[in-house]
């Protein structure tokens, strides 16, 4: 359980991605200033008594015993005009993690706790500083492996999404005072409520919302990719065709810790199509994983995947190999045949296999039909390749924010019902509406539960 009430002082390591070369120990709480204090010196080896809020000092950390561990650039940031909202302290080093390491120590050795995962953020939350679905945004920024999803993230933290949610939670309020002139003065003009104009009220309300949720399958991608697997038996070309999509673009390569060496993933954008290629070592290695660990294995990889490109050779007729795969993989409804080498002329093609809901013939030497093939995958998964995410495009982006629109679209739909039957009384109307602005303050984490926090908090990484 976190410290709600914010009374520690915590501190962690909290480095730039991609700076590698510096390091930054951050403290957030009552006793940030007093720990700088006492751990800094200035060049003199004097200590430094008055430090001017977000002015950026030089000078050095020493340990308890005096002993200069580096020379740093500290910062002092005074409350509540800061990411936490709590008086921060910075403390930038230009040693290695060692030294970073060390400097932390002595900041915890002072009174500070090591901050949990999230911990950060959740200080700012806590202080009003962001929403939550802001904060949620800072991790899905960390996390994010595509320009896109960035993008969304981005979107995300200037509160674009949370401006949608108040404004239809906005209109359900207007809504619940016209309801409410009903249930205060029952003999007057009640018509008002039956009126078309209520209904149209609601009716945009509930559109707005389910399109949010729409853009759900949309921000899910964009977040996580497409996992895509290229099966098929040996020199049919997989390693070719994963080459080229991943020539399309610079691919981030992703070593996934904790599983075997040879699982490795490779990020990229093909086509606008943001994909993840699942297993692809085998088939970078110069021997296949299928010649290696036969076709059992590599079907296994298909198993989590969204897409599956079953690649055939179809400058040959099909082998007894080939046809086995058919057997295996036919009728599924994720699976793309692929009938490459067509710059070689084909003996089989896309009319030769029909138990297969899409089909694409390319060259992955010349790079033909790999547009299609992008464009078919997009069309698999529901997902617009060309599309570009505006700068003013609200995504809801995880499983917490659509459960709660989902509901939050139920009750209006209760209320929209309620009308539809000719109601007895207001009352209903309003305990509906009250019910769906619960779950839009749910959302946006004005109405939280320390459980609830904890579970959003503890996804994010330490220093955040
Ligand atoms: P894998 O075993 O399925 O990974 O197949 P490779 O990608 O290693 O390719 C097997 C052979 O087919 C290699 O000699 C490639 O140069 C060749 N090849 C792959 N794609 C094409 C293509 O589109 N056209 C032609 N003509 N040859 C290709
Ligand atoms: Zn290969």
């Amino acid at each position: 359980m976190k410290d709600y009430l914010c009374e520690d002082t915590i501190a962690a390591i909290s480095t730039p991605i991609g700076k590698g070369a510096i390091g930054i120990v951050r403290i957030s709480g009552r006793k940030a200033l007093e720990i700088l204090k006492e751990i800094y010196r200035t060049k003199s080896g004097k200590k430094k008594e008055e430090f001017e809020d977000r002015k950026m000092t030089y000078g050095v950390v020493v340990d308890d015993k005096g002993k200069e561990i580096d020379e740093v650039l500290a910062v002092y940031m005074k409350a509540p005009k800061t990411f936490t909202g709590e008086d921060v302290v910075e403390i930038h080093s230009h040693g290695g993690t060692v030294v970073v390491r060390k400097i932390l120590r002595e900041v915890l050795k002072r009174g500070a706790r090591l901050a949990e995962p999230g911990e950060f953020t959740m200080r700012a939350f806590v202080h009003g500083r962001i929403d939550l679905l802001q904060a949620e945004a800072i991790n899905d920024l960390i996390n994010a492996t595509n320009e896109m999803s960035a993008q969304v993230a981005v979107n995300q933290l200037e509160g674009k999404l949370s401006q949608k949610i108040k404004k239809i939670r906005d209109k359900l309020l207007e809504l619940k005072a016209f309801v409410e002139v009903g249930v205060d003065f029952p003999e007057e003009e009640v018509e008002i409520m039956e009126s078309a104009q209520v209904k149209e009220k609601l009716n945009e309300i509930k559109r707005q919302i389910e399109n949010l949720l729409k853009s759900y399958k949309d921000g899910k991608i964009l977040k996580e990719g497409i996992k895509v697997a290229i099966v098929g038996r040996p020199n049919v070309g997989k390693s070719s065709l994963l080459n080229a999509i991943l020539n399309e673009e610079r691919a981030i390569v992703t070593e996934i810790p904790g599983t075997t060496r040879d699982v490795i993933e490779e990020s990229v954008t093909f086509h606008g199509l943001p994909l993840r290629l699942i297993d692809t070592a085998g088939i970078r290695e110069a021997e296949d994983v299928v010649e290696k660990i036969g076709i059992e294995r590599s079907l296994k990889s298909i198993e989590n995947a969204d897409v599956v490109l079953f690649v055939i050779d179809g400058s040959q007729e099909l082998t007894e190999e080939d046809r086995k795969l058919v057997e295996k993989l036919k009728n599924r409804g994720n699976v793309i045949v692929v009938i490459n080498k067509k710059d070689a002329g084909l003996k089989v093609s896309c009319k030769d296999v029909k138990d297969f809901k899409a089909c694409v013939e390319i060259s992955a030497k010349t790079g033909e039909g790999l547009e299609k093939l992008a464009e078919t995958i997009g069309r698999i998964v529901m997902f617009e390749p060309e599309r570009e995410i505006g700068s003013d495009e609200a995504v809801i982006s995880n499983e917490r924010q659509k459960q709660l629109l989902e509901k939050a679209l139920e009750s209006v739909n209760k209320v929209l019902n309620t009308l539809e039957g000719g109601y007895e009384s207001p009352e209903f109307l309003s305990i509906d509406i009250d019910e769906a602005l619960k779950y839009l303050g749910e959302l946006i984490g004005e109405v939280t539960t320390e459980d609830m926090l904890d579970i959003i908090f503890s996804r994010f990484c330490i220093g955040k």
